[in-house]
């Protein structure tokens, strides 16, 4: 009966069927599948897709901290006292650096996150100046996640070369309210209609483990599909000291496991990355989050660290993956040293958020 669930469950989809809520919950309840058994039929998306490739993103941090949003999850919410290194917008110098550094160690994309409500229009015209040098300098893709934007800036930020704009949903519509409640998931939604009214693509992500239900988690994915988002970062919750969300709920590496394989399901053709908390929460068995995700960060998030460059680029060419990059894997990993970047706990410092201050 269940081996007949899982092809018939392959066949529905590559049907286009959008699963219904009662197979999201099927999915994620750990008495009444086999993990990987579902971990099969999600590879077969993730590879008739992407093949066996892994597309790498690393994360700057261009503005830091002092946000007005009481974002219950977030280390640089007005309601965190989590003790990291806030600071304003980096030179233009250092995040030409930066970008040219990313490049260097096997970015496919570099991502420029700001903290904050959302952009200026002043601010707009910075940044597009800046995403038009990097493309120019480098082969990479380039995504911004400025905060809450109208088309109008949306439609600027393409022009100057943006390839893709996030804003993460984080969570389910009901549970919004829970996370966050200086802001709506309205708004939230308001700016990937404004991005994809611009023609730009559309990353928007989740973060699992804040005590959201299994409804809600489907309801995360169903949401990404609907808005037709072409890459969704799944993030595990990190409890950094000081935020207000004090421990993440219900993560074992299995369940984080089936959460991919949700995403993937719902979003065949979507860019599904294993992001923040892949290293604390699927443990072990992170190598496995491969056969359904198709991306993943290098260097860590924006203030929790991650594993060192090393272990996470011999875990993909232990998988048997290589990379989406100019640079070969083989090469990467000749180059990186273990510890490079850290260990996969603590909150980072100055030294790696800005690499390049006061050296260029
Ligand atoms: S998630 Fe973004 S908007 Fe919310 S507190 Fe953090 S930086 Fe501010």
């Amino acid at each position: 009966m269940k081996d007949q669930y899982y092809s018939t469950l392959f066949d529905r989809v590559a049907h286009s069927e959008i699963l219904p809520v009662e197979d999201g919950r099927r999915i994620l309840d750990m008495g009444q599948l086999d993990t990987l058994e579902l971990l099969a039929v999600a590879y077969r998306f993730r590879r008739e897709y992407f093949g066996r490739s892994v597309t790498v993103h690393i994360l700057n941090n261009v503005q830091n901290g002092m946000c007005p949003e009481d974002c219950r999850y977030c280390a640089q919410s007005a309601s965190s006292t989590a003790p990291i290194e806030a600071y304003a917008m980096k030179s233009d110098e250092e995040i030409l650096a930066e970008a040219a550094a990313a490049h260097a160690a096997g970015a496919g994309r570099y991502c420029m996150v700001f903290a904050g409500t959302g952009p200026s229009d002043d601010r707009v015209e910075h940044l597009s100046r800046i995403i038009s040098e990097i493309k120019r300098r480098h082969k990479i893709e380039v995504c911004v996640s400025p905060g809450v934007i109208n088309t109008d800036q949306a439609r600027r930020l393409k022009a100057a070369g943006l390839d893709r704009l996030n804003h993460n949903i984080n969570t389910s519509e009901k549970y919004y309210r829970h996370i966050c409640t200086s802001h709506t998931y309205a708004q939230r939604l308001g700016t990937l209609q404004a991005a994809h009214a611009a023609g730009l693509a559309v990353c928007s992500g989740v973060i699992i483990g804040m005590g959201e239900g299994p409804k809600d988690v489907y309801g995360m994915a169903r949401s990404l599909r609907d808005i037709g988002a072409e890459s969704i970062p799944v993030n595990f919750l990190i409890p950094v000291p000081g935020i207000a969300i004090k421990e993440a709920v219900g993560l074992t590496p299995a369940y984080c496991l089936r959460v991919l394989c949700l995403f993937r399901l719902l979003n065949p053709a979507a860019e599904i990355r294993m992001a923040a908390g892949r290293e604390m929460h699927l443990r072990s068995l992170e190598p496995l989050g491969l056969y359904a995700a198709n991306s993943l960060f290098l260097q860590g998030y924006l203030n929790a660290r991650g594993a060192a460059d090393t272990r996470t680029l011999q875990m993909i060419s232990d998988m048997g993956f290589t990379i989406t990059s100019d640079v070969p894997l083989a090469a990467l990993l000749a180059r990186t040293q273990e510890g490079a970047c850290g260990t996969a706990e603590g909150i980072k410092g100055l030294s790696e958020l800005r690499p390049f201050q006061g050296r260029v």
